[in-house]
């Protein structure tokens, strides 16, 4: 399925059917039979223009799992048949400051799977061997999808919003990543305050163990040690800032975002701090994925053929997915 042009969701999408031959793996690259592809909001704002495109035509689909096909010369670590997951970073440099030092998710030459390259929506993919993500036995391939994006990132945000085992965790938005990152909060035995719009999303997060549930508006009933914040708009963030504690963060799980309206820095005052998380390493992922199998993490999926891919950027626009979408070749 592959993006010509961007384009709104609705009516025939911005994607279409497009046969090519299969690709053969270059030295360092897997060829990948994808047995399951995330659909997530970053394709979303990709393929309706939000996320300007790096290149087009392009392939979306950065959560694939699939089964090593075929390996290229200069390859270590992987043979045929083993089952391997790509993720949104797709390669970095592994040179430059930020590689050296443990945080290639901001590598400025790093290339992203379905933005710089071809990702997984798509019966065969090819990915760089060094990035490619081992994935617990234990989860099956449609539930292991949504793991390597909104799982790996919900549990960065996580790290980076600071929260301790027992803390109060504000959780602002719970789509597919939310839902991921209630279920580790959880297991470190956080309170957790979640405020969405939707009547199914609330309904979910008490049945997830959240301590309280609200509006965008409603404040939290104590003050929060740290927020997450998922939704792509500004407010929200703010909205997050004001249910803050002294010293807490709140972690922006977005790549992009409407915009921060102008507020009084006394929301900011007495060491409060606004977060970008920005993409994930390697590291996060084997952690996560480690972690994820130890609760277990309980993903909710619903499957789409490959060719309906237009149909479920549609259902994740208007907000109809239950739980994460996923693309099944
Ligand atoms: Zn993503
Ligand atoms: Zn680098």
């Amino acid at each position: 399925m592959v993006l010509q042009a961007p384009g709104p969701a609705d009516g025939d999408g911005p994607l279409r059917v497009v046969d090519r031959p299969d690709p053969r793996p270059g030295p360092g690259e897997l060829l990948l039979h994808v047995a399951a592809c995330g659909v997530c909001r970053t394709d979303l704002q990709l393929c309706e223009g939000d996320l300007a495109a790096r290149r087009l035509p392009v392939v979306p689909g950065h959560q694939i799992v699939g089964r090593v096909a075929d390996v290229g010369p200069e390859v270590s670590g992987w043979t045929a048949g083993e089952r391997a997951g790509a993720m949104w970073l797709a390669w970095a440099c592994g040179e430059c400051r930020h590689c050296l030092t443990g945080r290639e998710n901001l590598c400025e030459r790093a290339r992203f799977t379905g933005w710089d390259v071809d990702g997984g929506y798509a019966e065969r993919a090819l990915v760089d061997a060094r990035h490619a993500v081992r994935l617990p036995e234990s989860v099956d391939d449609l539930a292991a999808a949504p793991l390597l994006c909104g799982g790996v990132i919900g549990f960065r945000a996580l790290r980076l919003s600071g929260i301790e085992p027992g803390g109060r965790l504000g959780l602002y938005g719970f789509g597919a990543s939310a839902l991921l990152a209630i279920q580790v909060a959880r297991h470190w035995g956080c309170e957790v305050y979640v405020c969405t719009r939707s009547d199914t999303e609330r309904e979910r997060a008490w049945r997830l163990g959240a301590a309280w549930v609200g509006g965008y508006d409603d404040r939290p009933p104590v003050p929060l040690d740290a927020a997450i914040t998922f939704a792509p708009a500004g407010e929200v963030v703010l909205a997050a800032l004001r249910g803050l504690d002294r010293g807490g963060t709140v972690a922006i799980n977005a790549i992009h975002l409407d915009r921060v309206p102008e507020f009084p820095y006394e929301q900011l005052w007495w060491e409060r701090s606004l977060q970008s998380v920005a993409n994930v390493t390697r590291q996060d992922a084997a952690d996560f994925m480690a972690l994820a199998a130890e609760i277990p993490v309980r993903t909710q999926t619903e499957a789409h053929p490959l060719a309906s891919a237009n149909d479920a950027l549609r259902r994740l626009r208007s907000g109809e997915v239950d739980g994460a979408a996923v693309l099944v070749p």
